[in-house]
């Protein structure tokens, strides 16, 4: 088989000047004019204030990340921010760092870190840039991070609160009361130093108290109400190993981050846009401090991806592998990297999705037809086109000796594809038998049915044409095959071929030559399009069909499908060979997507 062929997309300059704008390219490009990161330096890798001032001017114009927590797949949501975060750097002329949020001891694992190294890696793109790597571990800055906590207690800044948990969530106040303040409140620079240095050192229970920020415990904000920034807590980390017994909060952790890198737009989603008053406070004072290179980075929000049919939560898509709802992460039914891939997306498919739904500041639902018509759209100008019967039923040329004149086999052929005449034909033959969709017959046919019932004529595809003549059963009165004879001088491509006119042509095998194959049709993996909607439980709301296996014949020419292949199967829609099960002499496809129109003509 001769593999796919590039699509006559557009280049990539005629992208780059295509691509409609949207809030973040107006913020960096606004950004770019008034120079508000031209002066800064670039350490060579991540580091304090003195580390990068002691580099170079910094030759990337912007600096985004994409940081992921590693405690699951990635999922199409994830997509969309390394798409947007990569994409945009990229762009922009500057370099996107994959970083590892790993500041969380306990729920994280190094399968997880190189499913996502492969997931950014396959999507098309990379973190080098200048001969650097720009990948990094948030956890590599821990000591940055108690240095940074450090320096806030000795200015006043924080403090060590002995409140009981339930004390401090009631002192914090609501929405319409102001907090009050903790009576360890008022303890001086030196004592809550040495408490910290205490809660470092074990000396304290899990829990037994927290450092907090001393912010304003009646902000209308309730997350500048002294936010706990460290806590005890004896676990041990996949890359720290049992070095810390406390570890900094995700709010304080995230901006120090961002800050050691040099980060210059830092793109999340929008539940964090109530924390970017805490993210500006404490870089701010790590900049007074000297602490960290100015100007400090920037937080924006932009809507996540919610998409129907699909849920887009790590923790969510890991109750369904560990329940054995799916076969895996990279079930193709999964809305992971990885199911996606194997189910027969292709990176230039989910790139023009992400570009195709946009960014905005406000949350919506995305239609997941939205996410196939991208498949269909980018396999269309590439995939090689094939015939395949899912469902077969035996078809019998009751004439076929006598027209034939004694042949047992006459070949045929079928471009490759439609738009490619460069990438050859394929050959197959046919023969007195052969295979076509049990849906393709009806022994009376409802109104509209244009394909085989007795008396009527219909092509088969790149063959001849035939006019059927009955169904043909056994003694129980079940159907066992279709019979109907070949109209002579009709074959595809030979002078006069289509004097006789049909209404219908169908696709069909040879049943001297098909190959038998697994074909697996998905369906959706859920029936509601919102499956938690109304507070319902996702798992009620499983679609018992999203499998189905059925034994198909396909062509010949399918004999040489590798792994991964993406193939049209026609009237059907896209198939990939599975990644996992397909092998020579035991071919597995999957259904990638559909044809829009593929049945009842
Ligand atoms: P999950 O709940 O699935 O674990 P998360 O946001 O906690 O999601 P992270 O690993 O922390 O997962 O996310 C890494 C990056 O991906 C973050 O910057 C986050 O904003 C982004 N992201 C996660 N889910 C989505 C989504 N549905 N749409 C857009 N971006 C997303
Ligand atoms: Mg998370």
């Amino acid at each position: 088989m001769t593999s796919p062929v590039p699509s006559k997309a557009a280049s990539p300059a005629d992208k780059e000047a295509h691509k409609p704008s949207n809030f973040l390219r107006h913020i960096i490009e606004k950004d770019l004019l008034d120079s508000t990161y031209a002066q800064r330096f670039w350490g060579g890798s991540p580091g304090d204030a003195a580390h990068h001032a002691a580099g170079q001017p910094d030759p990337a114009k912007v600096r985004m990340r994409f940081p992921p927590e590693p405690n699951g797949y990635l999922h199409i949501g994830h997509a969309k921010s390394i798409c947007l975060n990569f994409g945009l750097a990229r762009e922009y002329g500057g370099v996107c760092h994959l970083r590892f949020d790993d500041t969380n001891p306990e729920k994280e694992d190094k399968e997880y870190v190189n499913s996502i190294i492969d997931a950014v890696k396959w999507l098309g793109f990379g973190w080098e840039n200048n001969g650097e790597s720009n990948l990094y571990q948030a956890s590599d800055y821990f000591d940055f991070m108690y240095r940074a906590a450090e320096f806030l207690i000795e200015s006043g800044q924080a403090y060590v609160d002995e409140q009981s948990a339930d004390d401090m969530r009631h002192n914090r106040g609501d929405f319409g009361h102001p907090g009050t303040n903790s009576p360890y409140r008022s303890r001086t620079p030196a004592e809550n130093l040495a408490r910290f240095i205490e809660m470092r050192d074990g000396k304290h229970e899990d829990g037994a108290m927290v450092l907090r920020a001393k912010i304003d415990m009646t902000s209308p904000n309730i997350n500048l109400r002294d936010p706990a920034i460290y806590r005890i807590r004896r676990a041990t980390h996949h890359n720290t190993g049992d070095k810390w017994c406390i570890y900094p909060m995700y709010t304080f952790a995230h901006p120090i981050e961002d800050a050691l890198e040099q980060i210059t737009h830092s793109i999340c989603t929008l539940e964090f846009e109530d924390q970017r008053p805490f993210y500006d406070w404490l870089l701010e004072r790590l900049c007074e401090g000297g602490l960290v290179a100015t100007p400090h980075p920037r937080q924006y929000e932009f809507a996540r991806l919610n998409l129907t049919y699909v849920l887009t939560s790590k923790r969510k898509l890991a109750q369904l592998v560990y329940d054995h709802k799916v076969t895996g992460w990279d079930d193709p039914r999964m809305p992971t990297i990885v199911g996606l891939r194997r189910r027969g997306y292709t990176p230039e498919a989910i790139q023009l999705f992400a570009e195709r739904i946009g960014v905005t500041k406000s949350d919506s639902w995305i239609d997941y037809s939205t996410l196939e018509g991208c498949l269909r759209e980018t396999l269309d100008g590439s995939a090689p086109r094939a015939m395949a019967v899912l469902d077969p039923i035996k078809l019998v040329l009751t004439n076929w000796d006598e027209v034939m004149g004694g042949a047992m086999l006459d070949d045929c052929s079928a471009p490759v594809h439609p738009h490619h005449p460069d990438l050859g034909k394929r050959k197959f033959q046919i023969g007195k038998e052969v295979w076509i969709e049990r849906t393709d017959f009806e022994e009376t046919p409802p109104k509209g049915f244009f394909r085989l019932f007795p008396g009527n004529k219909v092509r088969l595809k790149y063959g001849h044409v035939i006019e059927c003549t009955g169904a043909i059963k056994d003694e129980a009165g079940n159907l066992t095959s279709v019979a109907a004879t070949i109209i002579p001088d009709t074959k595809s491509g030979t002078p006069g071929s289509d004097a006789v006119k049909v209404k219908g042509v169908i696709t069909w095998v040879g049943v001297h030559d098909a190959l038998p194959a697994e074909v697996r049709l998905y369906e959706r993996l859920f029936v509601e399009a919102h499956p938690e909607a109304g507070g319902k439980d996702f798992i009620e709301n499983l679609n018992p069909n999203s499998l189905k296996v059925l034994n198909a014949f396909v062509e010949p020419s399918l004999a040489a499908a590798k792994a991964d292949d993406k193939f049209q199967f026609e009237r059907h829609g896209y198939f990939a060979a599975d990644r996992v099960d397909h092998a020579a002499g035991k071919p597995v496809f999957n259904l990638a997507v559909g044809l829009k129109d593929g049945w009842g003509k």
